[in-house]
């Protein structure tokens, strides 16, 4: 039928051009394939192949890259509005029970109402200017898990010249993903890598966050900067989709690649409905790929639910050795 005859070709292309799922390709090839589709990252070395112990103790090959952790095509950032005048242009976002708010400045104003706590204060009511983290000091003593009491009652922004010019992180992850049948929480790990270079972070811890009285927006790409590791993002926009290359006409673009191997798709299908049959890390094999996942909605705080299979490691070491099944030494 004139069906399949559409779809034979697609299966093609998809299968050579998917990164990061098992194939029977060399992994000179792979490493080739996952260079290439992270072209638009500020690579500071790598792909090369390393030995790897991943989350569940099993040792494997892995790729490991070092990255600027920063986008190339666009500048991050607004994230706190200066005044409770300031349209949404001049704020970032902020996600609240699967729903995307833009920070403004009137949404500043409605702290108090939004989470029912009157101790929200977020600005001055005498000049209605914002009280913001404006230096590295202020962002370090406000982005730690303790928030400094000092800084209750501010909007937390972190900017990306204050990492260190020398600042990267080292991915590591599995060349041949292990079968995809675990369902591990991504807070050790994150997600994965975003095709521009920049993490797909696990979610924001945003309970320490608003129990210190804090928000720490996203800016409009869902990112944002902390001290530690740089920018990275806790939801995926649209900004991903504009920079990538449409794998399949029929699937979508791949935007990144997880942490345990598996290929990381838009969220919607190009006809803009949800793909069926997602399981609860929202992973699937449909009729035209292996396993994959679809990112999740912006709103939700989890870019993926949960890793399907074992996860890698993302090191601040350049020269670190990846064992993921050691216990976590990262921010709590
Ligand atoms: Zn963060
Ligand atoms: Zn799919």
């Amino acid at each position: 039928m004139m069906f399949s005859k559409v779809w034979r070709p697609q299966l093609a292309l998809l299968c050579c051009f998917v990164v990061g799922v098992a194939t029977t390709a060399g992994a000179h090839e792979k490493l080739h394939q996952i260079e290439t589709f992270l072209s638009g990252a500020q690579i500071v070395s790598g792909p090369s192949e390393v030995d790897c112990t991943l989350a569940g103790g099993t040792t494997a090959t892995c790729f490991s890259v070092t990255v600027i952790p920063e986008p190339q095509s666009y500048t991050p950032g607004p994230w706190c509005p200066r005044s409770i005048n300031d349209t949404a242009a001049q704020g970032g976002i902020w996600l609240e029970n699967g729903v995307v708010h833009d920070v403004d400045g009137a949404f500043v104003t409605k702290l108090a109402e939004l989470y029912g706590d009157t101790n929200w204060q977020l600005f001055d009511p005498e000049t209605g200017d914002v009280r913001f983290t404006g230096t590295l000091e202020a962002c370090e003593a406000a982005a730690r898990p303790n928030v400094d009491p000092a800084y209750q009652n501010h909007c937390v922004e972190c900017l990306p010249e204050y990492m260190p010019d020398d600042a990267t992180l080292t991915f590591v992850i599995p060349l041949t993903p292990t079968e995809p049948t675990d369902q591990a929480p991504t807070d050790i790990s994150g997600s994965g890598i975003a095709l521009n270079g920049v993490r797909l972070d696990a979610p924001a811890p945003v309970e320490a966050i608003l129990g210190a009285y804090t928000i720490a927006p996203f800016d409009d790409c869902g990112g944002h900067v902390n001290p530690h590791v740089g920018y990275h993002y806790h939801a995926v926009t649209d900004c991903l989709s504009e920079i990538a290359t449409p794998t399949d006409a029929d699937h979508g673009a791949q935007i990144g690649i997880a942490m345990d191997g598996y290929p990381i798709f838009e969220r919607l299908l190009p006809d803009g409905s949800e793909p069926v049959g997602l399981d609860a890390c929202r992973g699937h094999t449909d009729a035209s790929a292996a396993y994959h996942y679809h990112a999740n909605d912006a709103g939700s705080n989890a870019i993926l639910p949960c890793l399907s299979a074992e996860a890698g490691c993302v090191l601040t070491d350049p020269d670190g050795v990846c064992d993921a099944s050691a216990p976590p030494r990262r921010r709590p």
